[in-house]
């Protein structure tokens, strides 16, 4: 059962250069950041109420981000959905004939399973399904216990 927006993700050339408007012009603030290795980026996470911003910049151009930056230029990149149970939430993709990009989950920032749908079968944005450990409520201490 799909939960709520995780986060969306944002490409961004610089992470700095863009809290000069997320941070400083919005007011959001910055949780933390991390280097998301398998993906190639540093992330930037700014919550939003129980949802938040992820600003992504690429550490590698031959990754997601990197590719995303170089064609579409910088912009929203995916929606990201919680979920209780990513495997069963893939499964139903799969029967309803969604293009998956991730056949299994793997795992992403803050150590939660993640699954990427691929935008040509979800009108052209790239969906992430996110399942995060118990106790999900509170977007801080609990969110990354898994
Ligand atoms: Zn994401």
């Amino acid at each position: 059962m799909p939960r709520r927006i995780d986060h969306l993700g944002i490409a961004v050339r610089s992470i700095d250069q863009a809290l000069g408007f997320y941070r400083d012009t919005l007011g959001l603030a910055v949780d933390h950041v991390e280097t998301v290795a398998e993906q190639k980026v540093k992330a930037a996470m700014l919550p939003v109420g129980e949802s938040r911003l992820e600003l992504m910049e690429p550490t590698d151009p031959t990754g997601a981000v990197g590719k995303f930056l170089e064609t579409r230029g910088e912009g929203l990149q995916h929606v990201a959905i919680g979920v209780d149970d990513i495997e069963a939430a893939l499964a139903r993709a799969r029967e309803h004939g969604a293009r998956l990009i991730d056949e299994t989950p793997r795992v992403g920032a803050g150590g939660a399973l993640v699954a990427f749908i691929h935008p040509k079968s979800s009108f052209g944005v790239l969906i992430e399904l996110v399942q995060r450990g118990k106790g999900v409520e509170s977007e801080h201490g609990t969110l990354y216990s898994s």
